[in-house]
């Protein structure tokens, strides 16, 4: 499926760019000074010194629970994307991933709001950017993990011919059906020739055509009702 790859990759980049935003000391730059989620640095002649950031308006408080969702929602996208491509049907990591990357979004949009100072926005620097990027990555792809682990139960995955999960499950209840103890008694509709010996094919790929018993022209193999079906007498005959 192919949202289950692309949200596999996003989820899988996201995780890279969140981890990067949240570590690096690049959110906000000005001059030769320049802040991450938790503190920054600031460099002359080639020396640089810490810069702890100040607690006003909840600023460092913000940066860190930033930090934390930033690297917990990248943890879990590594883990969702990693499930995804080996097509685990759980939509728990995905689900988390979405919840952390939430919350590392608002975080970093936070960290950028409450910031002191004017022209915060024209100093937004790359780890910013990849925090906001990495976080819409997150959100996007484990939304279509999500999709993609919802997408219908693993036994109908080989039924041909139809996607739609809804069409699929229908199908599989119409297989019940007729392959049941009631097989005899098929949907009202059908028209049902008597009974023949026709030799059983081997899944779905017939070895060979028997001719209908009442017209004698070339039957077509119903792989979904587990039935040959007369086009002529538009009939089907059990097998
Ligand atoms: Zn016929």
């Amino acid at each position: 499926m192919a949202s289950r790859g692309v949200g596999a990759a996003l989820a899988i980049a996201a995780a890279g760019l969140l981890a990067a935003s949240a570590l690096g000391k690049g959110w906000i730059s000005a001059g030769s000074a320049s802040v991450g989620l938790m503190g920054g640095e600031v460099c002359r002649g080639g020396k640089c010194k810490t810069l702890e950031l100040p607690e006003k308006d909840g600023w460092r408080t913000t940066g860190t629970v930033a930090f934390a969702a930033a690297l917990g929602a990248a943890g879990l996208g590594l883990v969702a994307g990693i499930m995804g491509l080996a097509r685990k049907r759980s939509k728990v990591p995905a689900v988390l991933t979405l919840v952390a990357a939430l919350a590392a979004l608002g975080g970093g949009i936070a960290f950028i709001l409450v910031a002191p100072g004017k022209g915060v926005m024209e100093h937004l620097a790359w780890g910013a950017y990849c925090g906001v990027g990495g976080g819409v990555f997150a959100v996007v792809g484990a939304i279509l993990l999500m999709r993609a682990a919802g997408a219908g139960p693993s036994y109908a995955v080989g039924m041909p011919g139809t996607a739609n999960p809804a069409a699929r499950t229908l199908m599989l209840a119409e297989t019940a059906k007729v392959s049941g103890p009631e097989a005899k008694t098929m949907a009202p509709g059908m028209a049902m020739a008597p009974q023949v010996q026709a030799p059983r094919p081997s899944k779905g790929a017939p070895a060979m055509v028997p001719p209908c018993p009442k017209c004698h022209g070339p039957l077509q193999f119903a792989g979904q009702f587990n039935a040959w079906y007369c086009p002529r007498c538009q009939s089907y005959l059990q097998v």
